[in-house]
């Protein structure tokens, strides 16, 4: 029995599935989740000492690859100095400063200690500021596990929505109207119905969490028209897509002003740190300024801050993001090329470090889409690139990343592994 499997077979013991979170189990691809110790750079190296090139990156955090020395370096000197105060420090502020100097929709920004905080911080807000509770999501669009978002569609088209998680209750699922991603006509029925009582539209303006899906041109435009005419706040949930799919996040890939934006992941480097930000005005209703309570014992930690904080100043070199967008377009034109030479039904697209495949002819636009590929086809492909020692996300609703430290070697020998997994297919 391999490490993994033994330390599985413990995990399940005390803890439910054998995980903390539950993609990590590989209900969906089936077999053992291989237990991590060591990674480095584009590389991590399993319990059982086998290494792999890394297309998770913790599920984006990991821009640089593994354990880059200047973030390692600045984590160790903020722990010397003490892990954690719950009063201010001056790097807190100093990432607030970046944040707003990077992304230009931020006026005022606060640290959080994950995503989820994040968008569920941001919500509030924004019901709390416009004085409504009704709140639109797309469906296949993940931003995190709070009450408000665990919901699907009701039965029809405008209809409020149901409890997509056990423990939700309906009277907090029915302020959540769920919507079609990539549909402009179903925000303009929404909004001509339930206009006066939307508090807010929340997005992943490239969508991450159903695969990958970008958005159709207008679609945006539509939102954001749409919540500047009746008073609702535009909330971009860029906790996977900031500093991911370009240095000015999706909003600045498609030259959009959200209301509020979320940040995580990349923004901590591999340490929990979120954080929501936006219009001072709106920004002001935030305890202590205004009415809406929000807080965290752990939030802004140093030792957190200083990983982010090293994180995004070396994404500020020059080319830096070309380079990135680069590596994850190379690796999806590579994995398309040998998939058409032997004939499977394949298609892949990235945007900026960000990519996604997909076992079905034509890469897909719409929720519906993207449930259509082909997942037994998925399960064999991430099996089969595993046991040659490529890690792709245990799941066929997932981006992939592609870091910093992937070279263009690393590119060439997963496109090659795939080709000889494709050659038997
Ligand atoms: C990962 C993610 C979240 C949740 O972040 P956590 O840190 O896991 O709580 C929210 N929104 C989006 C778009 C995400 O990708």
């Amino acid at each position: 029995m391999s490490r993994s499997q033994q330390l599985f077979e413990r995990a399940q013991q005390y803890i439910p599935g054998g995980v903390n979170s539950p993609v990590r189990a590989f209900r969906s691809v089936g077999g053992t989740p291989r237990f991590f110790a060591v990674g480095t750079g584009a590389r991590v190296t399993d319990a059982d000492g086998r290494s792999y090139l890394d297309y998770v990156g913790s599920w984006g955090p990991l821009i640089l690859g593994h354990a880059h020395p200047a973030v390692i370096a600045a984590v160790q000197q903020a722990a010397a100095n003490g892990l954690s105060f719950g009063a201010p420090t001056e790097s807190e502020v100093e990432m607030a400063e970046l944040l707003c100097s990077l992304l230009p929709s931020l006026e005022m920004v606060r640290l959080v200690s994950s995503g989820t905080e994040a968008t569920m911080s941001a919500i509030r807000l924004a019901r709390g500021f416009t004085g409504r509770d009704l709140l639109i999501k797309f469906e296949g669009c993940y931003h995190g596990h709070s009450d408000s978002l665990l919901v699907k569609a009701g039965s029809g088209l405008l209809t409020l929505g149901n409890p997509s998680s056990g423990g939700v209750p309906a009277d907090v699922a029915r302020h959540t109207l769920v919507l079609d991603y990539n549909d402009s006509g179903q925000l303009e029925a929404a909004f001509a119905e339930h206009g006066a009582a939307i508090a807010a539209v929340i997005v992943e303006a490239v969508a991450g969490n159903m695969n990958l899906i970008a958005p159709r041109s207008g679609f945006l435009q539509t939102m954001r028209e749409l919540c500047s005419r009746h008073g609702a706040v535009l909330i971009f949930d860029e906790v996977m897509t900031g500093f991911r799919v370009g240095p000015r996040g999706a909003q600045g890939l498609y030259d959009m002003t959200p209301d509020l934006t979320t940040l995580g992941k990349v923004i901590g480097g591999g340490m929990p740190v979120g954080a929501f930000g936006g219009r001072r005005e709106i920004m002001a209703s935030i305890a202590p300024l205004g009415p809406v309570y929000q807080a965290g014992t752990l939030s802004g930690n140093p030792v957190a801050v200083a990983a982010g904080l090293a994180t995004l100043k070396l994404l500020q070199a020059d080319g830096f993001y070309d380079a990135l967008a680069q590596g994850a377009r190379s690796l999806t034109e590579g994995l398309v090329a040998v998939a058409r030479k032997h004939g499977v039904p394949f298609s892949a697209q990235s945007i900026g470090g960000m990519f996604g495949l997909y076992f079905r002819a034509q890469c897909p636009q719409t929720y519906a889409e993207v449930m259509e590929s082909d997942q037994p086809a998925f399960r064999r492909f991430f099996h089969a690139m595993l046991d040659t020692g490529h890690y792709f996300a245990p799941s066929a609703f997932e981006a992939g990343f592609v870091s910093a430290a992937h070279s263009t070697a690393d590119i060439a020998a997963t496109v090659a592994a795939a080709d000889a997994v494709f050659s038997n297919w």
